[in-house]
């Protein structure tokens, strides 16, 4: 089976350990610890196809940022996440995205699998800091797929792994 590695990138506090671990273990973790920078693996199907994900949860913070380099040289696709509560999340979308071109030494988006993820969508209106309009004006801006998920009720959590696969795929 072809094996990919899934990069789940963003910054902090925005879900990528909740997400990775509602995919692979179906919990959600409320309190997890945000150093920790571990590896899971996982089989899919698509398409009748078993393909084996090799997920990379990103942790720590800028001073990393030649190792972060290192890790998305090696990335296959790259989960981009920010969240409805954190305005400067979505800021950050960028830089990461910047950083993500760079480092695969490509000039734009259409070269490398990224999925723009936009966790928390189970957070009301009210705790919200953005809208899905602003999103969605934000991933055409910047040329990205986007998804919305939940890892706290699991919305759209296996759809943004199988989507970002799929994106891989046809690369
Ligand atoms: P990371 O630093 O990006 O890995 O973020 P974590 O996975 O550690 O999550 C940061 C905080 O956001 C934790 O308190 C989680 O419980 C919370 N969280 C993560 N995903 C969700 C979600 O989908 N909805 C809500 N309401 N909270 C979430
Ligand atoms: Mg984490």
């Amino acid at each position: 089976s072809p094996k990919f590695q899934i990069v789940v990138a963003g910054t902090g506090a925005v879900g990528k350990s909740a997400i990775t671990l509602q995919f692979i273990a179906k919990q959600f973790v409320q309190k997890y610890e945000p150093t920790i920078e571990d590896v899971y693996k996982k089989m899919i199907t698509i398409n009748n196809q078993h393909v084996i994900l090799d997920i990379l949860d990103t942790a720590g913070q800028d001073e990393y940022s030649s190792l972060r380099s290192h890790y998305y040289a090696k990335g296959d696709g790259f989960l981009l996440v920010c969240s409805y509560d954190n305005f400067s999340s979505i800021e950050e979308i960028l830089e990461f995205k910047e950083t993500i071109l760079q480092a695969k030494d490509v000039e734009d988006s259409s070269q490398v699998p990224i999925l723009l993820v936009v966790n928390k969508c189970d957070l009301s209106n009210k705790d919200r800091v953005f809208s899905r309009k602003e999103v969605d004006d934000l991933a055409r801006l910047y040329d990205l797929p986007v998804i919305e998920t939940s890892a706290k009720n699991g919305t759209n959590v296996d759809n943004a792994f199988h989507k970002l696969t799929t994106q891989i795929l046809k690369q």
